[in-house]
């Protein structure tokens, strides 16, 4: 780190000074349930972090609680054993090595003291704690603690504790870690689970879900060696020289429901200030690798970006900074988001048509929205995050970076980018929606999906896919309107999915309980086709006619005649067919040689429907969905047929569909 850097690091504290005080001038954003003030040493050798917490917690549900839940996220790195290793077998077999000891991670609570009202002895709890795991009942999973108080907690009461506990970090595999002299951590102290719907929300850690927690204060003190170079949630109050060779920074934030840090002697730290017309300033911070300063203007001109848009979309940003880390290489750190901080991931040679690091920086600080402030349960409803942010950051990326192309790697290397081949990036999810379309419901606890590409297609894809088409219904106006009220009627609670349908329906005044049905709690596949087309002449009129009170005969010669002098009539017959078990309204287009176009709207109910017309013009072609506004429809490439048929269309379609499953192969995490 060179003198300027550090001259700008010290800078970056006073400047921070100033935007707390615009913080502490604000009333309260969230309901306050778990307020954390801790105090924490890592030890970068050992790779320990130990400390204490103060918890003050308020019980804001209406019954009297005995138990007190708490994730101890780290034990997943305990054993092999832990639930979260054992679906990591199956889930992503190639992600997890051997660990060896020292690669282990776990956190041992030491004690657990009930502080009670001034002057009265503190109660140990401490021999309360037992392991539970309500999800799986793997005994060896230790990721759930219970303790008990000793007497129940009257409800809108506060409790006080004070937690004393050493956690060894893992190697990093799963977003939390070490790498080297990097540390990445999170999900790193007792964190109490939420209690909600009359029970305790506290699910153990797996390998495709991930988080859930009640907002509150952090104040937290981290002491480390003074030549790392910190980032955290929050916003950083002071640093103190301890004089033995560590420093202590105290970090701070109001109003979220987590707290990461990153601890590294090698980052390049970067500042700018997001400015706009009416939102407010956000400062904007960047922890870049020596290695990647290349992308430099690249990572903070995307977080701005994702600030403009989200902010403009649904509702500003609403602390007064966000910082943006590149992780170390081998971290497992990426592409992961918390509050007011969030990861991206960069490679060398990645020129901007391949949108990296943009994508993944455009998402994970779209997460700040859908994720930090709209605060839903992803161990349960993880499409109403990752598919919100998915649907909206295929949205940003194309307002502020245009298309996607297709693109290779020569020799895994050289990034190739056929410019010939572009498409919009909400189609990427189509690709890998599409084979595993029937797999699950969208609606799945996020670790009871068939496999891990479940989850992510039904989370990620479908779930942006389902935003996709829901905008396309609604239209642009009424569906940006749904989007922002949700935003701001939920924000800092926690949806679920029905809060979600019943702003749509009160927003568009429609019930839309056969969108959802279908689609968020179902699993079928939308397909629709146009079966067939034909277009002949009408045959001429031949026998007795009644016409004009009058039996007349009439021979097909004489009424040739009389047409071939007028004009030849042409009988075309259309039929569309519903190929897939969802119902969905449809429009069908059907164009005429002479370019006359008719277009039909069919409720798409029955298994088909034929449409039949009378023209002077032959028919051309017909095409079902012509607008392409049904993003989940699973097969485009039956969507149309024409008269004289050309292989064209259906190959070009065929094209794009590899296209995008390369491009999706190439670029997709889960750990997102
Ligand atoms: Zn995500």
């Amino acid at each position: 780190m060179d003198r300027k850097l550090i001259a700008g690091f010290i800078g970056l504290v006073l400047v921070s000074m100033g935007a707390f005080s615009c913080l502490l001038a604000q009333e309260p954003l969230s309901k306050r349930i778990a307020n954390y003030t801790m105090d924490v040493r890592l030890d970068p050798e050992k790779k320990v972090v130990s400390g204490k917490e103060v918890l003050t917690w308020l019980n804001d549900s209406e019954v009297e609680l005995s138990e007190l839940y708490f994730h101890l996220y780290l034990n997943a790195f305990k054993n092999n054993m832990t639930t979260l290793l054992t679906e990591a077998r199956r889930v992503y077999p190639w992600r997890i090595p051997q660990l060896k000891k020292e690669d282990l991670g776990y956190i041992d609570v030491e004690s657990i003291m009930l502080i009670g009202e001034e002057g009265v002895e503190p109660i140990d709890i401490t021999p309360t704690i037992e392991y539970v795991q309500p999800d799986d009942g793997n005994p060896y999973d230790q990721t759930v603690m219970k303790v008990t108080l000793p007497q129940p907690l009257p409800p809108q009461q506060t409790i006080k504790l004070d937690i004393s506990f050493t956690a060894k970090l893992p190697l990093g595999i799963a977003r939390t870690g070490f790498r080297d002299d990097y540390f990445f951590v999170a999900q790193w102290f007792p964190k109490i689970g939420v209690f909600y719907e009359g029970a305790w929300n506290c699910h153990q850690y797996h390998v495709t879900s991930e988080f859930f927690a009640d907002y509150g204060v952090y104040d937290v003190s981290l002491t480390l060696p003074s030549n790392f170079i910190v980032g955290a949630t929050g916003i950083r109050l002071y640093e103190r020289d301890n004089g033995d060779g560590t420093i202590t920074y105290n970090y701070y934030q109001e109003d979220v429901h987590d707290f990461v840090w990153t601890a590294s002697p090698h980052y390049l730290v970067y500042e700018d200030t997001f400015t706009h017309e009416y939102l407010p300033e956000v400062k904007v911070i960047l922890l870049l690798q020596p290695y990647h300063k290349m992308f430099k203007d690249r990572y903070i001109e995307a977080t701005k970006h994702a600030l403009r848009y989200y902010g403009e979309w649904y509702g500003a940003y609403p602390y007064p900074q966000v910082t943006c880390v590149d992780p170390a290489y081998r971290s497992g750190s990426g592409g992961m988001e918390y509050p007011t901080l969030f990861t991206g991931g960069a490679y060398w040679l990645t020129p901007i048509e391949l949108r990296s690091p943009e994508g993944v920086t455009i998402h994970e600080c779209g997460h700040e929205w859908w994720y930090g402030i709209i605060g839903n349960n992803e161990f349960e409803d993880a499409w109403m995050d990752e598919g919100f942010d998915s649907y909206s950051d295929d949205r940003v990326l194309e307002k502020a970076y245009g298309p996607y192309y297709f693109s290779r790697r020569f020799l895994q290397i050289f990034p190739i980018v056929f410019k010939r081949f572009s498409y919009k990036p909400a189609w990427g999810s189509m690709s890998g929606y599409r084979p595993y379309a029937e797999l699950d419901d969208m609606s799945r606890l996020a670790w009871e999906f068939m496999s891990g590409t479940s989850y992510g297609v039904n989370s990620y894809s479908k779930g942006a896919l389902t935003m996709w088409t829901l905008e396309n219904y609604l239209g642009p106006e009424l569906s940006a309107k749904v989007f922002k009220t949700y935003f701001q009627r939920w924000k800092f609670r926690h949806p679920r999915p029905q809060d979600f349908i019943d702003v749509v329906e009160e927003v568009t005044g429609q019930d839309m309980s056969w969108f959802f049905d279908q689609i968020v709690f179902g699993s079928n596949e939308l397909d629709y086709a146009i079966e067939r087309i034909s277009s002949s002449p009408v045959t001429k009129k031949e026998g007795y006619f009644d016409e004009n009170g009058e039996r007349a005969f009439i021979t097909g010669e004489e009424e040739g005649e009389k047409e071939e002098k007028e004009e030849v009539i042409y009988q075309s017959n259309v039929i569309v067919r519903r190929l897939g078990e969802v119902v969905f309204p449809v429009e069908v287009l059907v164009t005429f040689e002479n370019g006359e176009q008719e277009k039909k709207v069919w409720d798409g109910e029955y298994r088909w429907v034929r449409y039949t017309f009378k023209k002077p013009s032959r028919l051309q072609s017909a095409e079902v969905d012509p607008d392409h506004k049904i993003f989940l429809d699973v097969n485009y490439t039956n969507n149309s047929k024409t008269m004289n048929p050309r292989k064209l269309p259906a190959y070009k379609w065929a094209f794009r569909w590899m296209f995008w499953l390369q491009h999706l192969l190439e670029t997709c995490t889960f750990f997102s």
